[in-house]
């Protein structure tokens, strides 16, 4: 859902984003984790291929929460 035609441009590469450790662009990895008690498959985070460390952007933070919450209504 498009609340307006705006659009604010951040990046010049769509999902792009750099480690601002390394200034490295991180990759996109799936892994399947746990939070909480709670298995998670298919988790989609960055990862910077230099120091390894896994970033989530927000749209990433969103689907997990989804997830979390669709596992614990199967409980
Ligand atoms: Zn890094």
């Amino acid at each position: 859902m498009e609340r307006n035609s705006r659009k604010t441009i951040k990046n010049t590469k769509a999902g792009a984003v750099l480690c601002p450790v390394c200034c490295v662009e991180c990759i996109k990895v799936r892994f399947d984790c746990e939070i909480d008690g709670i298995e998670i498959q298919d988790v989609e985070a960055l990862r910077c291929p230099k120091c390894e460390e896994e970033k989530f952007s927000p749209e990433q933070i969103e689907k997990i929460i989804e997830k979390i919450k669709i596992k614990q209504d199967q409980k």
